[in-house]
């Protein structure tokens, strides 16, 4: 078992830490007195300093490292862009930086895998440019999206068009003032098989009946300019060569899309477990209480100690769901990357809380970045499907795989 990096990922993961360093960390000041704090989500607009941020990083070749498509990205494996998503998982601006935001690169690998050339030349090519920005719409208010078969919104083909009805929400991304269009997934064949129902189809935000009907707050912070929108489809009519892969295909779609996908999100974890873990240890080593240094009080260098073991475990499984993806495709790794979607962000939220403690009223303020850290970890519990939903699949493998070997056993 070799844990060493490959010689091209130990290259990045230098380039990357230097541009964090000097470009990204001290640009966050900037990135957030550039908002305009609007409750009006009309009136957001882009950072100037994310674009110039962007193309300096296009220009040092630190563009599209998720996409393992050599031609459309940088060609790395899951393993290789494992410590690059964790780099940037350390500033909550890092991965539009360089091009490897959510939901935009879900939607770039449906794309590039399932999308006609006419589909690509249209949507995909200005989305790996870094021009315009997207969405993904699959929750929805009404009913419980956790269990993705209960979608209700419609996207029933009549003769050469696909009409879209319902209302989607959460859908992440959709306030960015780039953003130009949804993947919207409905239901389109409601007698055929459970997973052969559902189309995902492409819509222009602009398409006649599409309406964005609200921003939906995070813990009070609408994570401006990108926000999470609730959004109303009232016949919105669509060429039928806008669904993706053919219609009743969404389930397919979806298990490639969520597999990397899901990993991308628990490698920037253990990156905002770093991070929170680094801020933890700066502040209990330069504060002094009860004459010692914070972290010469209490329990605390048990904590420190904890989170360096949790996070050190948590990234070993992150690797080994990556290498699972890598050598034996997503299926084989289903039950490590819910595995590593339950562990992840947990320990991210425990390294982000522990930092909160230790840093007393300061640690809910905006001085740190760590209530911003503090929600994304929250978040991710739900996110990709809740932490339950995840168990429950590794245990129903589990089990399976049990009975399995106890069969076998029984038959020898
Ligand atoms: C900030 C944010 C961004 C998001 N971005 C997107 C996006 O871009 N696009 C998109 O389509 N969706 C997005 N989502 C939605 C997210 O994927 C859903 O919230 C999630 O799948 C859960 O669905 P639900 O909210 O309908 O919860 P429900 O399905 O109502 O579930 C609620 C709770 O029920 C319990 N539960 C559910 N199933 C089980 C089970 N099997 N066993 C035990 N308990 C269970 C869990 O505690 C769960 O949290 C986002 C959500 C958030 C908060």
């Amino acid at each position: 078992m070799d844990f060493a990096h490959s010689e091209r990922a130990r290259a990045l993961i230098e380039r990357l830490s230097r541009f964090m360093r000097d470009e990204v960390v001290p640009a966050e000041h900037v990135y957030t007195a550039e908002l305009s704090g609007s409750a009006d989500w009309r009136q957001w607009r882009q950072p100037p300093v994310m674009e110039a941020l962007k193309a300096k990083a296009r220009a040092a070749g630190l563009w599209n490292l998720f996409l393992p498509e050599a031609g459309h990205g940088a060609g790395l494996s899951n393993v290789e862009y494992a410590p690059l998503a964790e780099l940037m998982g350390h500033s909550f601006i890092a991965p539009e930086v360089f091009n490897c935001n959510a939901p935009d690169t879900g939607n770039m690998e449906v794309l590039v895998r399932y999308g006609s050339d006419a589909q690509k030349a249209r949507w995909l090519t200005p989305l790996l440019a870094g021009e315009t920005r997207s969405a993904f719409c699959m929750t929805e208010p009404g009913v419980a999206s956790s269990d993705a078969t209960n979608m209700q919104a419609t996207a029933l083909i009549e003769g050469d068009q696909v009409v879209l009805n319902g209302r989607k929400w959460w859908s992440t991304g959709i306030g960015h003032p780039h953003c130009r269009f949804v993947i919207f997934m409905g239901l389109s064949h409601p007698d055929a098989a459970v997973h052969e129902r559902h189309s995902m189809v492409l819509c222009p935000l602009d398409a006649p009946g599409v309406k964005v009907e609200r921003m939906l707050p995070v813990f009070h912070d609408y994570d401006e300019p990108s926000g999470h929108g609730e959004i109303s489809f009232t016949d919105v009519r669509l060429p039928l060569d806008q669904v993706i892969l053919g219609s009743g295909r969404g389930f397919e779609i979806a298990q490639g899309r969520l597999g990397p996908g899901r990993i991308h999100h628990c490698m920037r974890a253990i990156g905002v477990a770093e991070r929170a873990l680094a801020l933890l240890c700066a502040r209990a080593t330069t504060r002094t209480a009860f004459g010692k240094p914070l972290i010469k009080l209490g329990g605390n260098e048990d904590i420190v100690a904890d989170l360096r073991m949790a996070i050190e475990q948590a990234r070993l499984l992150t690797l080994k769901a990556a290498w699972l993806i890598d050598t034996q495709g997503v299926k084989a790794a289903i039950s490590e990357i819910s595995q590593i979607k339950v562990v992840a962000p947990a320990v991210a939220q425990q390294a982000v809380d522990a930092a909160i403690q230790i840093h007393g009223g300061a640690g809910v303020s905006d001085d740190f970045a760590l209530v911003a850290l503090y929600a994304h970890a929250r978040v991710l519990r739900l996110a990709d499907g809740p932490d339950e939903v995840h168990r429950g699949l590794i245990a129903k493998r589990e089990v399976r795989a049990q009975m399995a070997a106890a069969a076998a056993q029984a038959g020898a």
